[in-house]
């Protein structure tokens, strides 16, 4: 089993490395001057909203798109012109593309076959690949015969069979329901520590994405906008759109930013981190307290959001977790003066627009 990597100093000459990387179409620029490390043994999201170019980066890796100018190193080879299965990669797709004539342990072993690998090895390989996914009762059933998780495990299980240098996972479970999205996440994150291959995610979804990687890149118009660990580019996003992607912002800069925080620069602060009560605090030395009026309350179960107004007109969302209530707890309703209170070191400024 591979080491995990994690510190900045390890990822400065990449397992995986995109050196000003341009993919277009046409006129779309799809992938712009991007420049790229993953380490070995990391499990690496590339996050970001429908276009912003990961499935086209994913792609440029798998050998599936050629790049219009750059270069792709994997273990130190360039392979920026080698064909997809020239590569040491395997790609695991959102539908699965399993064979449906035939069984789990066929599609397993199907690889290998064509990798020449002996009859008695493949079927060993095979069995061990089922057993890591944990679905070695079903290896003689159909694709059809098996729910969407389970289909989604044996498409994992085809790709680790195969002992890929880098595995690539496109949007891998998008195509199932919360729950058991939830439960692939955690198993996900086992099977690639346990196997010490390096994962590189596509997902569009920020819970995700922050739930499972050791880091993340945040994608925007072809571009990386920020690249960190979860904590890194929660806490402290590098640009607007960063702080606006990856869960809800209190983004303010100029007169309204001065209003609340004393800076005109542009700012954020998460709404979990602003605190409301009905009335009695007051500034101190690390924390600001200010007057306003609640304008909107929405329950969503494990938490309540309310957007609040300052008396000088600066509109602020609080988020409340709602556990451990106490029995005489009233909530607070449109209309109510409350006052919004958090600590000055949450507001964090934001480098770049
Ligand atoms: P999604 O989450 O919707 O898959 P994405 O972030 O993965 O989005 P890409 O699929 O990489 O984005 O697409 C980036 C841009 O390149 C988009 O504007 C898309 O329309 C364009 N694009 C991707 N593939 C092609 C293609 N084969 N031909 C033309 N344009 C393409």
């Amino acid at each position: 089993m591979l080491s995990k990597k994690n510190s900045s100093s390890e990822h400065e000459s990449g397992f995986v490395s995109l050196r000003d990387l341009n993919k277009s179409f046409g006129d779309i620029h799809a992938v712009a001057n991007l420049n790229l490390d993953v380490a070995q043994g990391e499990f690496f999201s590339m996050l970001g909203p429908s276009g912003s170019g990961k499935t086209t980066v994913l792609r440029l890796i798998a050998g599936f798109e050629t790049a219009t100018t750059g270069s792709i190193t994997i273990d130190g080879e360039d392979v920026t012109d080698s064909a997809p299965f020239d590569r040491t990669v395997n790609t695991v797709f959102q539908d699965y593309a399993l064979f449906p004539h035939m069984s789990i342990q066929e599609n397993v072993e199907y690889g290998l076959r064509a990798k020449k690998v002996s009859k008695p090895d493949r079927s060993q390989l095979a069995s061990e690949a089922i057993e890591s996914v944990k679905l070695s009762h079903l290896a003689e059933r159909k694709p059809h015969q098996l729910s969407g998780g389970q289909r989604q495990r044996i498409a994992l299980a085809r790709a680790l069979v195969m002992r890929p240098k880098v595995l690539l996972l496109d949007e891998p479970l998008g195509a199932l329901d919360k729950q058991l999205r939830e439960e692939m996440q955690s198993e996900l994150k086992r099977i690639q520590r346990q196997s010490g291959i390096t994962f590189i995610f596509v997902t569009h979804d920020q819970d995700e994405a922050m739930r499972m990687s050791d880091r993340i890149a945040v994608f925007n118009m072809g571009k990386i906008e920020q690249l960190g660990t979860p904590q890194q580019v929660y806490e402290t996003p590098d640009t607007a759109f960063v702080a606006g992607f990856l869960g809800s912002s209190n983004l303010l800069e100029g007169e309204k930013a001065y209003a609340l925080f004393g800076v005109s620069e542009l700012v954020n602060i998460r709404p979990e981190r602003v605190t409301l009560s009905g009335a009695g605090s007051s500034d101190d030395k690390s924390h600001r307290s200010v007057p306003a009026v609640v304008k909107d309350v929405s329950y969503i179960g494990s938490s309540t959001m309310y957007v609040v107004e300052s008396e000088g007109g600066v509109r602020l969302t609080s988020l409340r977790l709602n556990q451990e209530l106490p029995a005489d707890f009233v909530d607070f309703a449109p209309g109510d003066k409350v006052v919004a209170r958090w600590q000055k070191s949450h507001v964090a400024a934001i480098p770049n627009k």
